[in-house]
């Protein structure tokens, strides 16, 4: 007899055998085994035991539940109930009639909650007697409220129930709690005596401590230290993150948890996931923001414990230090049975997490030289850090590092789980980052209104740290009208007078006394930066502040923080706000100052010229005096880290050197030493940009000359705007003879795409503006526009572009003459930017190349485009591969260009075409007498369609190729098509 059939035949006699004896025992027994095998859900298990339920009420729901999922669950519940029975309970049932094997299921369990369950009868009879001390040690633990623990222990329960509920609540807390648990019965099997809570007291004490700390460290921003009460909760502002762009089929914003989520994993062996960023894109506070809720238990909770690092902090290390000193000795130290807590975390690597902030500022660059394994041998701490990060020590541990993307080369790279670009603010960002700020809505109104009004500095507020300058600057921003600031080096002009007089209001406030007012401050905290950078120092002690004069008066500016680590040992230590803010005052003490060696300005703009010449000599190798060989090796190492901060500096000394600043300098230095100052650097950025120039490969025989700009030349550029001379950029242009400038994956958003506008306007030719794989986004588009004029093709693949971005770009080039061809390949554009195309077509009559690939655009766009497509006669290049325009947009758009005499390449790859569309194109095939190439790869085309396409390429000997390949059609038709049409790609 089937086993669903006796099932039914017996129910009165099943019933009667699991619930006479009036205990619920044989029921749950029963079900621990179907659990345990499968063939029970957890929602299934919770609908049948319903607390204060009659028992034969959940056994008939058991048996109503194993009826209904067929003949298999029915054979398995007889198995488990002839396991159960005792003998004469069961001899009614003529078990023999079915034949059952209750070991069949031995899928292999890769998670603990997943053995919890695998494992159930056996772990309800192991854990029955010692329920108590497994609570005991999930309490230590933190992973058991004490109500959780007392409802487990419900007098009510026998010793089996309180088993089955422990399992219960530990399975619904997660990878953690069952992992600690197995291990308990482990340990409890193997030694005989439960000290395993021992051990989970003391790691909760642990766990305690490391979190209150971390807790502590992470509450508030340091940039908000002394000027407000702003918690890092009240301030928070998602970042935009993102994966790098060639991470296929990934696309959009991520979270903070997808960090260590598997997207963009592209080395499932390594265990480093790289957060990378600029200056001031907010990696610090993103890490202080996981710390956080970690340590409030809000998130990441699959890790027991996160070890912070700053590498800022790592630098001042001088000791050997083992694996083991560094964890507890850099980040929280174990009251009691340190070597325990350090074997627990050997053990369970996959529980632990390492965090560290700024590689860029370790002094060192990374190397894979010198491999270490063992945790406990000491060694120097980057050797520890490099062995950390590549996997040596430690291996199964996830490490989170961040750095600025420069810092990053090869030797890293490969040893990266994955990458994640933090890309600062969005749009949406800013608004909700300046609300946030401004308690009082009507300031953050006015705030925002002022930066839509100057979309030079709403595209500067992108960089997390320079909108938190321009919110704690409102009053200054607010007041200064059309003078409100264009360049980076103004806004942080405006918070060095913020901060100067917020102190100490000047009696000389208008005007440019300011600065002279403060000149004592600025030069002590310029010489500290000045040297910093020089050195490679970011944290500065007693002695250092005391050679630069830096007194208590130069601290209570604002512009100094403590430096607070977890640990005690670098109290009384001072850092800069921010890095940039160090650069900032390392520039500005270049020019005031009159002791710096007249080689500065050169070599802070050769610094380029060093990083292409891998590092043949130091930065300021020749300012300083002869130093061991070995010191010089170190320092050459550290300059391939050091170069974004010389670089940051030099972009700070050209605008403080523009023409608008220099009056500020004047009341505070001889004219003629600033004036031979700003000829140093136009003459030094001129010379940099020839040199990059020659370095344009001669062209191909007919191809178009071309440069591929290196993220130096961006630099240069920023420079070039920073100072807001356009005499500089006319005459660089006029060096300039391309006709392609490309500029593809170089971190172009909206802050370069202004100085680049401001620069590239004045080229001699029209070029082709290559910016595929940046940030430019839509307030990078509106940058753009003054330089449209000097256009004739711009591609922008990948740029996060919308409709609105693309409504303001049309309404420019509509009236440039020299504008040829788009191309917007990925981004965000949907069929409300098509009537802008179609406007396009419909005015301009030179126009030869539209490419809108793998967007949203329908239908409804196709017919708007076929509307200019109609009028146009110049258009030889159409892309929409990869939208969904469908057979109603195919049709629209063949109806357009049927007649098109200059048509030459269409792609509609991809569109969900099928044979109303295919017939539709079919005509343009038929009267065309330009056109070369249809592509209509990935449709669903079928015979009917291809057969439509046959006849009209009969009439037609013009075209070369029509794509077909992946749409419907079965091998015997492709082979017949083929062997009638060889032009058809099939
Ligand atoms: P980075 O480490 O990339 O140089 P930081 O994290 O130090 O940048 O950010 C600099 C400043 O910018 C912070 O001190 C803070 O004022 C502001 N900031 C950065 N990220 C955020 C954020 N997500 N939310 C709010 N403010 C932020």
């Amino acid at each position: 007899m089937f086993s669903k059939e006796l099932v039914l035949k017996h129910r009165t006699e099943i019933l009667h055998a699991l619930c006479s004896s009036g205990s619920a025992e044989p029921l749950e027994r029963v079900l621990d085994i179907l659990l345990a095998q499968g063939e029970l859900l957890c929602e299934d298990y919770q609908n049948i035991q319903v607390p204060g339920r009659a028992l034969y009420t959940n056994a008939r729901q058991l048996l109503d539940l194993v009826y209904t999922k067929g003949v298999n669950t029915c054979m398995l519940f007889l198995a488990a109930l002839k396991q159960v029975l005792p003998e004469a309970h069961g001899a009614t049932i003529p078990f023999s009639e079915c034949c059952s094997n209750l070991e069949k299921k031995q899928e292999p369990q890769t998670t603990f909650t997943q053995t919890l369950l695998a494992q159930r009868p056996s772990l309800v009879s192991q854990l029955q007697d010692c329920t108590d001390d497994a609570l005991d040690a999930l309490l230590a633990s933190g992973h058991f409220t004490p109500a959780e623990y007392d409802e487990v222990q419900l007098p009510i329960h026998t010793p089996s129930q309180k088993a089955r509920r422990l399992l219960d609540h530990v399975r619904s807390k997660g990878e953690v709690a069952a992992e600690i648990l197995l291990q308990y019965i482990q340990q409890k099997q193997t030694s005989g005596s439960p000290n395993y809570i021992m051990h989970a007291n003391i790691l909760y004490i642990y766990q305690k401590k490391l979190s209150s700390s971390l807790a502590a460290q992470s509450c508030f921003l340091s940039t908000y230290g002394g000027t407000s009460n702003m918690s890092l909760e009240d301030i928070y502002t998602e970042g935009h993150l993102e994966l790098p762009h060639d991470c296929i089929g990934v696309h959009g914003s991520l979270g903070l948890e997808d960090i260590i989520g598997v997207a963009g994993t592209v080395n499932e062996e390594a265990d480093t996931i790289l957060v990378s960023g600029e200056a001031g894109s907010g990696k610090s506070t993103l890490l202080q923001r996981l710390h956080l809720l970690w340590a409030q238990g809000a998130a990441f909770q699959d890790f027991l414990l996160l070890f912070p690092f700053s590498c800022r902090r790592l630098n001042s290390e001088q000791r050997e230090l083992s694996v083991k000193d560094l964890l507890f000795q850099h980040c929280c130290w174990p009251d009691r049975e340190q070597d325990e807590i350090f074997q627990f975390i050997l053990d369970h690597p996959h529980l632990i997490l390492f965090t560290f902030d700024g590689l860029d500022e370790l002094k060192q660059s990374f190397s894979d030289e010198h491999r270490l394994c063992c945790p406990t041998q000491c060694a120097p701490v980057p050797i520890l850090l490099f062995n950390l990060l590549q996997g040596c020590l430690m291996k199964g541990v996830q490490k989170i590092v961040t750095s600025r993307p420069e810092a990053v080369g090869p030797a890293l790279k490969k040893h990266l789980r994955k990458e994640v670009l933090l890309k600062g603010f969005s749009q949406a960002g800013i608004g909700c980052f300046v609300r946030k700020h401004h308690s009082d809505p009507t300031v953050a109104a006015k705030v925002l209104e002022s930066l839509q009004t100057n979309t030079a500095l709403l595209g500067l507020c992108h960089s997390p740290v320079l909108c938190w300058i321009v919110s704690q600057c409102h009053k200054e921003l607010l007041g200064c009208g059309d003078g409100s600031p264009q360049t980076i080096t103004d806004v942080y002009l405006m918070i060095l007078r913020h901060f100067l007089q917020h102190k100490s209001p000047v009696k000389n406030s208008i005007g440019f006394g300011w600065i002279k007012e403060h000149l004592d401050t600025v030069l002590h905290l310029g010489q500290l930066a000045f040297e910093g950078i020089r050195t490679s120092c970011y944290i500065f002690s007693d002695t250092e502040m005391n050679a630069c004069g830096v007194t208590e008066k130069d601290i209570s500016t604002g512009f100094l923080t403590q430096s607070t680590g977890l640990s005690s040992v670098h109290a009384k230590m001072y850092e800069f706000l921010h890095v940039t803010m160090q650069c900032f005052f390392a520039a500005l003490y270049t020019v005031l100052s009159t002791n710096t060696d007249h080689y500065i300005i050169p070599k802070l703009f050769e610094s380029h010229v060093m990083k292409e010449m891998n590092m043949n000599s130091t930065c300021f190798g020749i300012c300083l005096p002869s130093v061991e060989q070995q010191q010089q090796v170190s320092e050459r190492e550290a300059m391939a880290v050091e170069i974004t901060n010389l670089q940051m500096t030099a972009t700070f000394l050209s605008g403080l050197l523009s023409q608008r600043h220099r009056s500020l300098w004047l009341n505070c230095c001889p004219r003629a030493t600033v004036e031979k100052k700003v000829k140093e650097v136009v003459r030094c950025l001129s010379k940099s940009l020839r040199k990059h120039f020659r370095s344009i490969p001669k062209p191909v025989d007919g191809e178009k000359k071309s440069m591929h700009a290196m993220p130096d030349f961006v630099w240069l550029v920023k420079c070039i705007y920073e100072m807001q001379e356009s005499s500089i950029a006319k005459d660089a242009m006029s060096k300039l003879d391309v006709n392609h400038l490309k500029l593809t994956y170089c971190n172009i958003g909206p802050v370069e795409c202004t100085a680049l506008t401001f620069v590239l306007q004045h080229l001699k030719n029209p070029v082709g503006l290559q910016l595929d794989y940046n940030s430019v986004g839509d307030v990078g588009v509106e940058q753009l526009l003054p330089c449209m004029p000097i256009c004739y093709s711009l591609y922008l693949r990948n740029n996060n572009i919308t409709d609105e971005g693309i409504s303001k770009l049309i309404a420019k080039v509509i009236q440039c003459d020299n504008f040829q061809k788009i191309a917007l390949f990925n981004n965000m554009l949907t069929d409300a930017c098509t009537q802008h195309f179609s406007q396009l077509l419909k005015t301009k009559q030179n126009f030869i190349s539209l490419r809108l690939g793998n967007n949203n655009i329908t239908a409804e766009g196709a017919k708007q485009l076929a509307q200019g497509l109609k009028v146009n006669h110049s258009l030889q290049y159409l892309g929409l591969w990869g939208n969904k325009i469908g057979d109603v947009g195919a049709e629209a758009l063949a109806n357009a260009l049927e007649s098109s005499k200059t048509l030459v390449w269409l792609s509609l790859v991809c569109n969900g075409v099928g044979n109303a569309g295919a017939c539709a194109l079919a005509n343009i095939i038929k009267n065309s007498t330009s056109l070369e190439e249809l592509w209509l790869t990935d449709n669903c085309i079928t015979k009917t369609g291809a057969e439509c396409l046959i006849q009209a390429l009969e009439h037609n000997t013009h075209v070369k190729s029509v794509w077909l390949k992946n749409n419907n059609l079965s091998v015997e038709e492709v082979e017949e098509m083929a062997q009638r049409e060889p032009r058809l790609i099939l």
